[in-house]
């Protein structure tokens, strides 16, 4: 049946509200985000998780027609609380949030899955992993009619990838998260997904020891013979929290120009 929603444009996120969280510069896929759902018409309240990044977070939000950027460290519960705050004062509601960060301490992020400490697995997993179950709880009460969640996983969660090491039990960790969120969350209309993009070069991925033969092999290897860009993340994005995207929850989707698909 076509129904009045369905005949609005589906693709647009006109007259929405959305967080993007984890920008650190004009490489990072949350900026990919960011500018896609801002040419999608969405209005955009953006954060950053640390202070050195305010020097190129500012002038890329006021590109996007003047969003706010505000700092966000989740480890620090107050800098969350009052981003949400924020969300709250200026629109009263949220439709769509996006999780867009990872860390992981270097010694642990470089050695062996097995030999990985417990506080560098606890700090990978609280500030990859448990914060986005943070932000949606604090998200959940603002989308009163319904909303989308994404997350940024990687391939990395469901295979073994040289050198990924330690995130790659980090990230099945959120891929699982967010089938629960999805089942937990669906009744109320709220919509939970993960995007899983191809090896991208920013700052996060610098820290992954050989990421430049990973984006090499990658470019080589991928059915369509080319890397996934920021922009390519972005406009899968907006498919999921827009209309178009309304009957999918729960979901791993890659953006990888089909890598995932070769043995
Ligand atoms: P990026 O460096 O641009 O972004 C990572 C962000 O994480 C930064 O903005 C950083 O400030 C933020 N962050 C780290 N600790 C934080 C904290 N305590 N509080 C708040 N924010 C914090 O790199 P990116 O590649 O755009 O990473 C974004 C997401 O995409 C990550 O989840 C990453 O694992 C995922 N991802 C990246 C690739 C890739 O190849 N680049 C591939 C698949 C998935």
């Amino acid at each position: 049946m076509i129904t009045e929603t369905s005949r609005r444009d589906p693709f647009s996120l006109r007259g929405r509200t959305a967080l993007v969280t984890g920008l650190a510069n004009a490489d990072s896929i949350a900026y990919g985000c960011a500018s896609a759902m801002h040419d999608a018409g969405a209005e955009l309240l953006l954060s950053y998780g640390h202070p050195k990044a305010d020097k190129h977070v500012q002038p890329l939000a006021a590109a996007l027609g003047g969003a706010e950027a505000l700092l966000c460290d989740v480890q620090h519960e107050d800098q969350v609380a009052a981003l949400f705050e924020r969300v709250a004062a200026r629109w009263g509601r949220l439709d769509v949030l996006v999780h867009s960060m990872a860390f992981a301490p270097k010694d642990d992020l470089h050695g062996r899955v097995v030999d990985s400490s417990r506080d560098g697995f606890a700090l990978a997993m609280d500030i990859s992993c448990h914060s986005f179950l943070r932000l949606a709880r604090y998200a959940e009460p603002l989308m009163k009619e319904g909303g989308t969640l994404i997350t940024l996983s990687y391939y990395g969660a469901e295979k073994v990838v040289d050198h990924y090491n330690l995130m790659g039990p980090v990230k099945a960790a959120l891929e699982s998260a967010v089938r629960y969120l999805a089942a937990e969350l669906g009744p109320q209309g709220i919509r939970v997904h993960a995007i899983s993009p191809g090896p991208i070069p920013t700052r996060a991925a610098s820290g992954i020891a050989h990421f430049d033969r990973l984006l090499k092999s990658a470019a080589e290897r991928a059915p369509l013979r080319r890397l996934a860009g920021i922009d390519d993340v972005g406009h899968t994005a907006v498919f999921l929290a827009a209309d178009a995207g309304r009957a999918l929850t729960g979901s791993t989707l890659y953006v990888d120009a089909g890598l995932n698909v070769r043995a």
